[in-house]
Parts: structure tokens; sequence; C-alpha cells
């Protein structure tokens, strides 16, 4: 595999270059913009596999560089704070920052995540922690399930089901589609499986609730419509 590239967007000049430096010991490639439209047209302009993001940064701050960057990429962004900036935090973390550290910080704890932000991104562009439609919620972290606040038990062939049917939604998903993904190899034999689990789901969460979440397509296989 060759070098991932970082970009490193800090106005401090101290920090800017010891994390070059300590970046560049690891093995990445690294390139650095002191200033916020530096910053910005670089991101823009070359591929990179992670952004440092600082926030306090001149001509343009790190929340509007995000807000840019998000129009177009899923990269991994880490943004960097100070102890002070927390409403700035929280507000990164909405516009879809994937983590951020707090000044000052150690260089261990930045390195592991680079390398968690890293693998997320190769897995899955946008690591979603949550599933909603129709007043249902699915915590994908937590494993756990609630309709309108209330929860649900499932078991976890239940809950995987779910997700792929969420996932897909407003989409058939055929019997052998849901078997292949949900059951992978773990199951051999027809596809009855699949409907004999959508009863279990239908039971927990249609009947329960009195609602319509789950739609047959007679000889195709099933869908999540998302409300109007
Ligand atoms: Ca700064």
């Amino acid at each position: 595999m060759s070098a991932q590239k970082i970009l490193i967007i800090e106005d401090e000049l101290k920090i800017a270059r010891f994390l070059e430096l300590e970046l560049g010991h690891e093995g990445y490639v690294v390139d650095q913009a002191n200033d916020g439209r530096e910053g910005l047209s670089k991101a823009q302009m070359n591929q990179y596999d992670l952004i440092i993001l600082d926030i306090m940064l001149p001509s343009i701050n790190g929340i509007e560089i995000l807000r840019k960057i998000r129009q177009s990429s899923e990269i991994p962004i880490i943004m960097l704070t100070a102890k002070d900036e927390i409403m700035d935090k929280v507000v990164g973390l909405d516009m879809g920052a994937n983590d951020y550290m707090t000044k000052p910080f150690a260089i261990e704890e930045l390195l592991a995540r680079i390398r968690a932000a890293l693998k997320r991104g190769i897995v899955k562009p946008e690591a979603q922690k949550t599933l909603q439609v129709s007043g249902l919620q699915l915590d994908l972290d937590k494993y756990s399930v609630t309709y309108n606040n209330e929860p649900i038990e499932l078991t976890k062939r239940e809950f995987d089901l779910l997700k792929h049917l969420i996932e897909n939604k407003n989409i058939v998903m055929t019997r052998d589609r849901l078997l292949e993904t949900v059951w992978s190899f773990d199951y051999v034999g027809d596809t009855n499986i699949v409907d004999v689990y959508i009863r279990y789901l239908r039971s927990k969460i249609d009947d329960k609730f009195n609602i319509k979440l789950i739609s047959t397509i007679r000889g195709v296989g099933y869908i999540i419509k998302d409300e109007d």
C-alpha cells in the first residue's frame, strides 16, 4: 500500500511543524497549509486520505472549510479545537467532522485517532451511527431499536434484517438478496427463513405499534418506505 496523504490546516506554525514531523515519522506523506484559504484550496485541488483541521484560522475558519469540503467529499476530517471552543466542536461534529482533538493533545492519541479514522474511511465512507425511518430509530453502536423512544427488543438477526431494509429504504429487497446479506454463509436452505424473520419483526414492530412499516411485494420481497 502506498503512503497515505494527510493535509494539516493549522495556523500555529509550531503545532503544524510538530505534526508534520510526527506524522512524517509515522510514514504518512504530509502537506500543510497555515491559513484557511490556502487550506481549502489545497483540500479541493489535491487528493488526500485525511485532513487535520484547526478551527480558528485566518481568512476562512475551520467550520467554514469543513462545510465546503463536505459539499463534495467524505474524506475523514479530524478537527483541532482549543479548550474554550466547545460550541464549535459540537457544530463541527454536526457538520460531519469525524473526530476532534482538544489542544493541547498527546500525539499518541492523535495518531490513534488518525489510524481509526483512516480505517473507518476505507470500510465505509460515512460512518453512520443511527438509522431512522418513520419514528423508528436504530442505534448501530448499541444494537438498540426504539419506536417513538419506546425500546424494542430484537435478536441480532432481526436487528440486522431491519437494518438492511432501512439502509435500502424505498428499494424492494428480494428474499435472495436479504438471505445473502443478512445470513451470508451461516444458513443453507430456502428463502422461507426470510419470511419467518419478517413475521417476527412485524409482530414486534408493526403489530405492537399498529403501524405498517414493512410492506410485502408479492412474489419479490420486502420494502420499507420512507414516510412522506
Ligand atoms: Ca488556530
